[in-house]
């Protein structure tokens, strides 16, 4: 399989992965597997997601941990602390973004540990969470989290096991910029899973990050390389939703897009490797 990848001459970052510590991927990832009605590409531990990404061509791959309560976060953030900068595993590398929910006692303080534990962003869920963006519980976090530089990092839009009405709205999205400016936001599924005429409408240009991932595959190319174009690839970021997506697989769909040599660094490697500082944290 692996001659079969168009290897792009630069270390490729995958910026949206689900990976669970060995004991509970056994569990978690089976029990997923049949919520979302598809088989993973490998089993969501650490060391089979860097096999399947070096195998796939891609350097580094960021871990997306969603707590579903408010008493995950704090061994959720433990257990990932050691990736919390960019760590070697094998033939590719690993980094893990952090947990918070809504409800945390004190969220605020504990975006305050998060950064000094060395995350670069935390990752939130507004269905498996229950909340919106602009919901008042919500502010101080944000606040926090402008101030630290941390990145937030979304699931936007649909989701194949939820239901509408959803917690989440492209025009939400830019109401939260326009509230936060200095936070720095990262939506996953371009901007809003499904949702795609309403983020071109609402937050294409706008200063946000996109990610790609659920994207390839989903909805047409055409709309995809239009949205790709009107925003600027400074601010798209490849990710594939590993292990409920192919990483090779995304990767070739995303390098048959008729986009310039300096589009593809930009999207697979530079925003993200500048957005995560990647190299050179501490
Ligand atoms: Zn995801």
């Amino acid at each position: 399989m692996k001659e079969n990848i168009p290897h792009p001459d630069f270390p490729v970052i995958d910026t949206h992965v689900h990976l669970y510590p060995d004991a509970l991927a056994s569990k978690v990832v089976p029990m997923l597997s049949e919520r979302f009605g598809n088989p993973p590409a490998f089993n969501g531990t650490i060391a089979e997601c860097a096999a399947n990404a070096a195998n796939a061509g891609i350097a580094l791959s960021i871990n997306l941990p969603v707590a579903t309560t408010p008493d995950h976060v704090g061994h959720t953030n433990n257990f990932w602390a050691q990736y919390a900068v960019k760590t070697k595993v094998g033939e590719s590398a690993v980094m893990s973004l952090a947990a918070l929910h809504p409800k945390t006692p004190d969220a605020a303080s504990e975006v305050g540990n998060i950064a000094r534990m060395g995350f670069a962003g935390i990752k939130f869920h507004p269905e498996y969470q229950n909340f919106r963006f602009n919901d008042s519980i919500m502010d101080d976090i944000w606040a926090a989290m402008a101030d630290a530089g941390l990145v937030a990092y979304f699931h936007a839009g649909g989701e194949r096991v939820f239901s509408a009405p959803f917690h989440s709205s492209p025009s939400e999205i830019l109401t939260l910029h326009q509230r936060f400016p200095k936070l720095k936001i990262a939506a996953a599924h371009l901007g809003g899973f499904g949702m795609w005429d309403e983020v071109e409408e609402t937050l294409i240009g706008e200063d946000v990050f996109l990610d790609l991932s659920h994207t390839l595959s989903w909805m047409p190319n055409e709309q995809i390389f239009r949205m790709i174009k009107a925003h600027g690839a400074s601010r798209i970021l490849f990710g594939t939703d590993a292990p409920w997506q192919d990483p090779a697989t995304v990767l070739s769909e995303f390098l048959e897009l008729p986009l310039s040599e300096k589009e593809r660094r930009a999207i697979c490697y530079e925003t993200a490797n500048e957005l995560f500082s990647t190299y050179g944290r501490s």
